[in-house]
C-alpha cells in the first residue's frame, strides 16, 4: 500500500474520532436544550404551542445528528485490517452508511406512528388543566361549546362554524373575568385579507380547461368569506399526470340519536374517517350537532394545508 493511501487513511480515521463526538454532541444538546424550554415554558397554553407546533421538528433535528454520530463511528471499526486491502474502506463506508441511514429510518417510523398518539395525550392535558385567574387566584371552568357562544364574537363564531379554529373560554365563577385561548380546528379554511378571520372557505370549483391525456387543464377556485361575505377567485392548474379524485361524505350522512336511548345525555362523540392508505383522522365533539356541522363541512382536501389564496 501506497504511502499517500496509508496518510489518507490515518486522515480519515482522524476525522471520524473528531466527527463522532461533534455530531452526538449537536444531537443531545438540542434535545437537552428543547426539554430544558419545555420545562421553563409554565403557561399551559405556550406548552401546547410548543409541543404542537415545534417539537417533531427538534426531536427529528436531534436523531438526524445521533444517526451521523452513528456513521462516523463505524467508520473508525478495524483500522488495521484497511493496511492489507484498500477494499475494506469501501465495505465499511458502505455499511456505515446502512447502519447510520437504519437508525434514522427507525427514529422516523417512530416519530410518525408512535408519537403522534403519546403527543396527542400530552397536548390534551395541557389543553385541558384548569387555568388559574391571575387575578383572584381561583381555579376557572371551561365552558362547553353552548355555554361559549355567548363571550366569543361574531367572527370567531363563525371560524368555529367553519371548524378552522377552536376557540377555548374559561371563566372565573366567582368574578365573571374570562380567559380565551385560540386552537387549530379540525379542518383548514384560509385566513380572509379583509376581516382577518380564518374564515375562507372553498364555495365551488370551475373547471375552465378539461384535462387531455397530453395537456394541462386549468380550474377556478372560487372562495367565500363566511363572515365579511368578501369573494376570491384563484386560478389551479390541474396536472394531466394525476387526476386526484376529491372525497366528500355525501350530504345523506346523519348522525341519529338512538332513540332507544333517550334518557342518556351524550357527552362525547368520537369519530373515526378512515382514508384510502391507511389514514385514520380521529375527531371528537361535544354533542350531535357539532358533530352533524362537522360532517357538511367536511372534505379531505380540507385536511391539507392550502397555500394562500
Ligand atoms: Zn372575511
Amino acid at each position: 500500500m501506497s504511502e499517500s493511501t496509508l496518510n489518507f487513511l490515518n486522515n480519515w480515521r482522524a476525522a471520524m474520532l473528531l466527527l463522532t463526538p461533534i455530531s452526538a454532541a449537536i444531537g443531545i444538546l438540542i434535545f437537552v436544550f428543547y426539554k430544558i424550554k419545555l420545562s421553563t415554558t409554565k403557561v399551559y397554553k405556550a406548552k401546547y404551542d410548543l409541543v404542537s407546533k415545534h417539537e417533531y421538528k427538534f426531536l427529528l433535528s436531534a436523531h438526524v445528528f445521533i444517526a451521523g454520530a452513528i456513521f462516523f463511528v463505524c467508520n473508525t471499526y478495524e483500522a488495521e485490517g484497511l493496511t492489507h486491502s484498500f477494499m475494506w474502506f469501501w465495505i465499511r463506508l458502505f455499511i456505515s452508511l446502512c447502519i447510520g441511514v437504519l437508525y434514522g429510518y427507525v427514529a422516523l417510523l417512530m416519530l410518525k406512528f408512535y408519537y403522534p398518539t403519546q403527543q396527542a395525550k400530552r397536548l390534551k392535558v395541557y389543553r385541558y388543566a384548569p387555568r388559574v385567574n391571575p387575578k383572584t387566584g381561583n381555579k376557572m371552568k371551561l365552558l362547553s361549546e353552548e355555554e361559549e357562544d355567548a363571550y366569543l364574537d361574531e367572527g370567531m363564531q363563525a371560524e368555529e362554524d367553519v371548524f378552522s379554529v377552536d376557540y377555548d373560554v374559561w371563566i372565573d365563577e366567582d368574578t365573571g373575568d374570562t380567559h380565551i385561548e385560540k386552537y387549530e380546528g379540525r379542518l383548514h379554511a384560509m385566513e380572509c385579507d379583509r376581516c382577518g378571520f380564518q374564515t375562507l372557505k372553498l364555495e365551488k370549483e370551475e373547471i375552465t380547461k378539461e384535462v387531455s391525456d397530453h395537456e394541462d387543464g386549468e380550474l377556478i377556485k372560487h372562495y367565500k368569506c363566511t363572515y365579511c361575505k368578501r369573494i376570491k377567485r384563484k386560478t389551479v392548474n390541474l396536472s394531466h399526470e394525476k387526476s386526484a379524485s376529491d372525497f366528500k361524505i355525501t350530504e345523506s350522512t346523519k348522525l341519529i340519536e338512538d332513540p332507544l336511548n333517550m334518557g342518556a345525555k351524550v357527552i362525547l362523540i368520537k369519530m373515526d374517517i378512515h382514508i384510502s392508505g391507511g389514514r385514520v383522522e380521529s375527531y371528537e365533539f361535544q354533542n350531535m350537532v357539532e358533530a352533524q356541522k362537522f360532517l357538511k363541512e367536511f372534505e379531505l382536501s380540507k385536511l391539507e394545508e392550502e397555500e394562500q389564496a
